[in-house]
């Protein structure tokens, strides 16, 4: 899927200055709900078949929340390898929630019960809903950027079996110069190497997370353009973030479509 940046940017002629690195999630599509329902089914399910022993459904939420969490750097022992951000870590957490739930009040799991978490699970992962996720925002902003003669590149973390599906809506093949997926996180090297060929460039990275979009870009010569969206890694923690902000290197825009109101703003921002 990847094309050669260094080619690109010469096919593009010595006009384009400025390379916009975009996150997906959250940023040019919604994801933030996306597992809101198979999460509020699981409790359901988890209710009706435990009854007076289920606890309360707020717990039962936040214990979904604790194990996601968590898995996201445990080992899954079929792979040996963390869970990171892969379809086995969710929905496989509704069962572990579920399990761990019989655990505490002392019966045994039903495996019926599993499968049907499990594929209520897999619902979060349904692309037919994936078109009407696309921020309204999203094409106008990458057409001005085009327009602009600016290079615009996608890099998203996740399960690529289901980024896959997310690209072909936004038909990123084609619109992005270079377009990466990478299964656990965003390192300076990945940013490095997305700025390969592109030093004459002035780098932005543009996402809805601070400290995985934006800090691991600043470290490496990037810009940043911070959109936030409260999703489940950073929930309640805002503010906090927000009081740490590199603001000479980062600017903080409401929506997307600021970035084309505050261009000349952002794009004179020293690296
Ligand atoms: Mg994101």
């Amino acid at each position: 899927m990847n094309k050669p940046t260094e080619t690109l940017a010469k096919a593009q002629g010595p006009s384009p200055r400025n390379a916009w690195v975009f996150d997906l999630d959250d940023t040019l599509m919604s994801n933030v709900h996306d597992y809101a329902f198979p999460i509020l089914n699981a409790c359901k399910l988890v209710i009706d078949t435990l009854g007076d022993a289920a606890p309360h459904v707020s717990a039962i939420v936040a214990l979904e929340q604790e194990i996601d969490s968590r898995r996201v750097a445990e080992i899954n022992p079929a792979t040996n390898q963390p869970y990171g951000y892969s379809m086995e870590r969710f929905p496989t957490s509704l069962v572990e929630v579920y399990r761990e739930i019989c655990r505490r009040v002392g019966k045994s799991p039903i495996r019926s019960v599993e499968s049907e978490l499990l594929y209520t699970g897999l619902k979060a992962f349904d692309s037919s809903r994936y078109r009407k996720n696309v921020y309204s925002d999203t094409f106008p902003v990458l057409d001005f950027l085009e327009k602009k003669g600016d290079l615009i590149l996608l890099l998203t973390k996740g399960d690529k079996r289901v980024q896959g599906r997310k690209l072909s809506v936004l038909d990123a093949g084609k619109r992005f110069c270079s377009v990466r997926v990478v299964e656990s996180k965003k390192t300076p090297e990945v940013f490095t190497e997305m700025a390969k060929g592109l030093e004459s460039y002035r780098l932005f990275s543009v996402g809805n997370d601070y400290e995985k979009d934006i800090v691991p870009a600043l470290g490496v010569g990037y810009r940043g353009v911070w959109i936030p969206v409260e999703t489940w890694e950073v929930i309640g923690r805002l503010d906090e973030i927000r009081a740490r902000v590199d603001q000479s290197r980062c600017i903080e825009l409401r929506l997307l479509r600021e970035l084309v109101e505050r261009y000349d703003e952002i794009t004179g921002m020293v690296a």
